[in-house]
């Protein structure tokens, strides 16, 4: 299978209060396409600056970070968010839609920025992905307007805007009842089944059932990694 994240050799330093900390030391991992890869761990040990290597938000300090053949660290600025638009879908643990939009201008937002698609479809396409994850008849409202796990479902639909092949959650449930967490999980699986990659840090151990693979990070390494879970 083909691998659509290489890590190399990635170390990633932070100015902590005057003195430099090592948050992650020497990660060497390759994802493959298709693989569903929960990340656990305490909290503070790396898991969100490594998910923040992957998208491009940060740079390593040290080492490579190679995402679909191409070398993050060699592109900034505009570039490296038309790249980021384009390729990998970012879900947040609060969801982080912009309030003043309605559902669907969220979801129609990323298609602006990378305008793959021509302006006159944007919307259909917007409006389908919002009945893929159940809120047709929430299209207009604002996020205010709908519950949690709604808006949780709105930023996976946005998520999928330009029908990224990488999927990057960081805690999606994390901020989620139980039942709405399941209802959210069932997506993923769904995405999952339709051989996206799926990277993403979880807490809750349904969640990380469902992954093909659990990466557990402790103290910025690789505490454990368990490939061997067969796909459901
Ligand atoms: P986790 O997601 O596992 O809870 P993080 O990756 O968020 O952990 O954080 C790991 C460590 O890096 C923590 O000590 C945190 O304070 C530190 N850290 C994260 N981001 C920054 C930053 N932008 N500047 C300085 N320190 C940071
Ligand atoms: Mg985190």
């Amino acid at each position: 299978m083909k691998k659509i994240i290489e890590l190399k050799n990635v170390y990633k330093d932070y100015q902590q209060a005057g003195t430099l900390q090592t948050v992650l030391h020497d990660i060497t991992l390759d994802i493959l396409v298709g693989e569903f890869v929960a990340i656990v761990g305490p909290s503070g040990n790396g898991k969100s600056t490594l998910l923040n290597l992957l998208t491009g938000i940060d740079h390593p300090t040290r080492g490579e970070v190679i995402v679909d053949g191409v070398r993050l660290q060699k592109m900034s600025g505009e570039k490296l968010t038309s790249w980021r638009g384009g390729h990998v879908g970012i879900v947040f643990q609060f969801f982080q839609l912009l309030p003043a939009l309605t559902l669907l201008q969220n979801v129609i937002l990323p298609m602006d920025f990378h305008a793959a698609l021509p302006k006159r479809q944007r919307k259909q396409r917007a409006m389908q992905l919002l009945e893929r994850v159940g809120l047709a008849e929430e299209a207009e409202r604002l996020p205010s307007q709908v519950s949690g796990g709604q808006q949780q479902r709105a930023a996976i639909a946005r998520a999928l805007a330009n029908d990224p092949a990488l999927i990057v959650a960081d805690e999606p449930t994390g901020n989620l009842d139980a039942a709405t967490a399941a209802s959210v999980f069932e997506l993923f699986a769904h995405l999952r089944d339709q051989g996206k990659t799926l990277v993403m840090v979880t807490h809750n151990e349904a969640l990380a059932e469902a992954a093909t693979r659990k990466l557990e990070i402790r103290s910025g390494r690789i505490h454990a990694d368990d490939s061997r879970l067969s796909a459901h």
